[in-house]
């Protein structure tokens, strides 16, 4: 007996250089960067970063039309490094943790901020704000092997090409093997995650025309542009 049901495609992203990355599971880290805690009314050293997912169905790719989501009528761009596993593990030590990285990449973790909103009010879980089709576009994979380990890197996002959003890597407060390193003592970790690390301060919202360009230093770019469904 086969499958019941046709099986899921696989979900992938473009790798610089040939090659695709498979999608596994998407870890995302909130309030990674003390600036974007403040702004959005958290107090960085009374409360650490946290996690939460996406599913692949998420993911769009660089180039895309991005589909404005049904249900909100304020989504915000949260610009963000994105890391993709080539291995997993459990309770893997920080110091061990990058030897898991395939590569870097640049993502939006793009959210509905209304309704984020409603379901902290009422501690209700953040689904409704961070998961709906194309809430993840994410640039081509960079391998580490090519770029060596991202500890510094500037980051910066544009709406219309005006410039919204700009960080450093440098500037997280869980750095990418601490990440690494807390995923896989919470959850383990496989092959094909992909982690979203949290966004620098200045999130904000996107509408039907936007042009959306984020880029990761000189590594990497993402673009794309919002439509109505
Ligand atoms: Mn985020």
């Amino acid at each position: 007996m086969g499958f019941v049901v046709d099986p899921p495609e696989i979900i992938s992203l473009p790798v610089k250089g040939g090659g695709s990355f498979p999608v596994n599971n998407i870890y995302c880290v909130g309030r990674n960067y003390a600036a974007h805690a403040v702004e959005m009314g958290s107090d960085p050293n009374q409360e650490p970063p946290f996690f939460f997912m996406k599913p692949g169905y998420a993911v769009l790719n660089s180039g895309s039309e991005m589909e404005y989501p049904s249900e909100s009528s304020k989504v915000h761009h949260e610009l963000e490094l994105i890391v993709a596993l080539s291995s997993g593990g459990r309770n893997i030590a920080v110091e061990k943790a990058t030897d898991l990285v395939f590569g870097y990449g640049v993502g939006i973790d793009m959210t509905r901020r209304d309704l984020q909103s409603t379901a902290k009010d009422r501690g209700w879980p953040w689904e409704a704000g961070k998961v709906f089709k194309h809430a993840a576009p994410c640039s081509e994979i960079v391998p580490i092997t090519e770029i060596g380990e991202l500890n510094e890197a500037s980051i910066s996002l544009s709406v219309n090409g005006e410039i919204k959003q700009k960080g450093n890597v440098n500037q997280m407060i869980w750095k990418v093997p601490q990440i690494i390193s807390r995923l896989s003592k919470l959850f383990g970790l496989h092959p094909g995650d992909l982690l979203f690390t949290g966004t620098p301060e200045g999130v904000g919202p996107i509408n039907v025309g936007d042009r959306i360009a984020a880029n990761l230093g000189s590594v990497t770019t993402l673009e794309v542009s919002v439509i109505s469904i």
